[in-house]
């Protein structure tokens, strides 16, 4: 079974090249420096300073990307619109699982990622934690209850482990 990150890597392989692509949770910026090969530009938002230096170390010379130190329920601050998405919930692993993403924020910053989406949002959920749990619950009711004339909804998920993470991938239909 792929990872969850290689899976959707993988997933993000059988959209166009060279669109607007968006990390909304770049941490050590892993899924940043993909989406940088793959798209042409690239947003990336994260709360922790820490996560904006690693990544820009991993970038290296590449110069299409736009690292945001804030919250991705701001994104409609900074991105009227954009192609392709990947939120990576919950906390760096070794770092201070503390600074993890909430609920709150979550709802606020999925919505608002639903309206300015162009192709696909891609979900890392991550229930066998507190907070992470609570997403779960909440993203799971609401993923369900997306118009499927407008959207296809699926899921990449461990069947026989109790409380792994999976991934949600939301597609936007073309008209
Ligand atoms: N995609 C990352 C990678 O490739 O390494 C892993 C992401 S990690 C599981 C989750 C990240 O979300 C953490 O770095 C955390 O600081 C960040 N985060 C938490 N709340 C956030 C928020 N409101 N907006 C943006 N990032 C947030």
């Amino acid at each position: 079974m792929l990872s969850m990150v290689d899976y959707v890597h993988e997933r993000i392989q059988s959209y166009p090249k060279d669109l607007i692509g968006v990390d909304f949770t770049m941490g050590n910026g892993h899924d940043t420096v993909f989406l940088a090969d793959y798209c042409s530009y690239v947003y990336a938002f994260d709360i922790q300073k820490e996560a904006l230096e690693k990544t820009k170390q991993l970038l290296k010379e590449k110069n299409n990307v736009q690292l945001i130190l804030d919250g991705h329920q701001n994104m409609d601050q900074y991105i009227t619109s954009f192609d392709i998405g990947i939120f990576n919930l919950g906390y760096l692993p070794l770092a201070d699982h503390h600074v993890t993403t909430l609920l709150k924020t979550t709802q606020m910053a999925i919505k608002k990622a639903l309206a300015s989406v162009q192709q696909v949002l891609f979900i890392v959920v991550y229930p066998g934690h507190e907070e992470g749990y609570k997403e779960s619950l909440w993203i799971d009711d609401y993923v369900c209850q997306l118009d499927s004339h407008q959207w296809n909804v699926s899921s990449y998920k461990m069947l026989n482990k109790n409380q792994a993470p999976y991934v949600i991938e939301i597609q936007k239909k073309s008209v």
